[in-house]
C-alpha cells in the first residue's frame, strides 16, 4: 500500500519535502514572504544547479534563498535584506532547517552587492529600481540567471523598462484562493504578480 510505504520510510515526524515549493509553516515571517506557489514558480525559473551561488535580494524571511540551498547540497545563497529583524529571522529560518550555507548581508542593493563573490543566478523579490538593474546588468557576467519578481505598478514599470531593452520573458500570475463569503465560499484574489526571467 503506497501510503503505508511512505509511512514506513518517512517516519511519524515533520518531514521536509524534497521538492522546492514547500509549504508556508515551514517558515517564520512577518507576513513577507514569497508564498508557495509564487515559491515553486520563482525556483522552478531560477533553476538551481549543484555549486551555484545565488543573490537573494530582498530576502524578506529568507524562503527563496533557503530553498534553493534545500535544492542541493551544494547549493550556496546570499540573501540581502535592509532590515535587521528580518536578517536575524532569514537566519533562524535557516537554521532551523539545517541550511549552514546561507549567508544574510543585512544592507540595500545596490550599494550592499559591492564586495559580494558574483552570482550564477539572482532573485528579486525587494529593492527593484533603474539603479539596481543598471548595477545588476553592468556587473553580472553573460549567462547569469535572473529572475525579478513585482506585485507593485511602480516595480511592474521597472520590469517592463528593462525586459524591452534586454529581452526575457514575462509570466503574470493572478491566484485566487477559496475562502469564506458569507455563508458560502467565493474566490479571493491575491495581488497579481509578475515575474520576469532573462539570462545575461
Ligand atoms: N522573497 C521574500 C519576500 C520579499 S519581501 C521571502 O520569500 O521572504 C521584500 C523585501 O525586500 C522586504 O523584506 C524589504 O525589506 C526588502 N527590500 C526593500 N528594499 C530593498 C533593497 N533596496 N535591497 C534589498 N532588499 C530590499
Amino acid at each position: 500500500h503506497p501510503v503505508a510505504a511512505a509511512v514506513e520510510f518517512a517516519g511519524s515526524g515533520l518531514v521536509l519535502p524534497s521538492c522546492s515549493g514547500i509549504s508556508d509553516g515551514f517558515f517564520d515571517s512577518d507576513g513577507q514572504m514569497t508564498k508557495q506557489p509564487m515559491r515553486a514558480l520563482a525556483l522552478s525559473a531560477l533553476a538551481p544547479k549543484p555549486s551555484e551561488l545565488l543573490w537573494d535580494i530582498g530576502g524578506g524571511s529568507g524562503s527563496i534563498a533557503i530553498e534553493w540551498c534545500l535544492a542541493h547540497p551544494k547549493c550556496n545563497a546570499i540573501s540581502i535584506e535592509p532590515r535587521s529583524d528580518r536578517a536575524a529571522r532569514i537566519r533562524a529560518n535557516a537554521d532551523r532547517l539545517g541550511v549552514d550555507r546561507l549567508q544574510v548581508v543585512t544592507g540595500a542593493a545596490p550599494p550592499a552587492l559591492q564586495d559580494l563573490p558574483l552570482p550564477q543566478a539572482v532573485f528579486v523579490g525587494g529593492g527593484l529600481s533603474d539603479a539596481l538593474m543598471d548595477e545588476l546588468t553592468t556587473r553580472l557576467p553573460t549567462g547569469t540567471r535572473l529572475v525579478c519578481h513585482a506585485v507593485t505598478l511602480e516595480s511592474e514599470a521597472v520590469l517592463f523598462k528593462w525586459s524591452a531593452r534586454i529581452g526575457g520573458d514575462l509570466l503574470r500570475v493572478a491566484l485566487s484562493e477559496a475562502a469564506p463569503l458569507g455563508p458560502k465560499r467565493g474566490w479571493k484574489s491575491a495581488y497579481p504578480v509578475v515575474q520576469w526571467r532573462v539570462t545575461l
